[in-house]
């Protein structure tokens, strides 16, 4: 019989607990999808908390869901964007005209326009790379380990075993939309 490679899911998790707020994440993805300064794909959203002389900030980092259950999928008239199999939230940015319907219908505000030309474009979680072996740049550039990246659909790897074991949650899951990124909060 033909031996079956089982399809790939990929996902990541975001342990917020472990983020300071550095924005190396931010900055390492700029480099690798050449995106200005002014664009990002990955955003690290803040938060104060408590009261004098006990208070703190929190951090939070965003990206694109890579949703299971994509509301910018559906809406795009033209099929510019797209799931594949392994669980990637793409855009075509040939058949992409501008619309900006996905970033209407973006519960995650994940998606941004490139001012030259028009397109709409967001995290590709780092898709190239990973084809290749290697992982997300927000994720080896992280300094404290916030990141894990990996394919679900094994078992031993590691986001497989933090999903089974610490049941971590997702993001606005009143939603449904279903995301490939699961959270530690703070
Ligand atoms: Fe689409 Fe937004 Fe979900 Fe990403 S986070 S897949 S852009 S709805
Ligand atoms: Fe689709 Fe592009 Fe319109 Fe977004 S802006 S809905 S990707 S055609
Ligand atoms: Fe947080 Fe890591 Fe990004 Fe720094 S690189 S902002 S610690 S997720």
């Amino acid at each position: 019989m033909e031996n079956m490679r089982q399809k790939k899911k990929w996902a990541m998790f975001i342990d917020a607990t472990k983020c300071v707020g550095c924005h190396a994440c931010r900055i390492a993805c700029q480099n690798q999808n050449a995106i200005t300064p002014k664009e990002y794909y990955n955003r690290i959203e803040e938060q104060e908390f408590g009261k004098y002389p006990d208070y703190n900030r929190r951090f939070f980092p965003v990206q694109c869901q890579h949703c299971d259950n994509p509301p910018c999928v559906t809406v795009c008239p033209t099929g510019a964007s797209y799931k594949r199999d392994d669980g990637v939230v793409l855009v075509d940015i040939d058949r992409c005209i501008g619309c900006k319907y996905c970033i209407l219908s973006c519960p995650y505000e994940a998606r941004i326009v490139n001012e030259e030309h028009g397109y709409v474009h967001k995290c590709r979680f780092c898709i190239e790379f990973v084809e290749s072996g290697e992982s997300p740049a927000c994720m080896t550039t992280c300094p404290t380990g916030v990141r894990v990246f990996g394919d679900l659909n094994d078992p031993q790897s590691e986001i497989s075993k933090i999903v089974t074991t610490k049941k971590p949650e997702k993001f606005r899951k009143d939603l449904n939309t279903d995301p490939s990124i699961f959270y530690k909060k703070v």
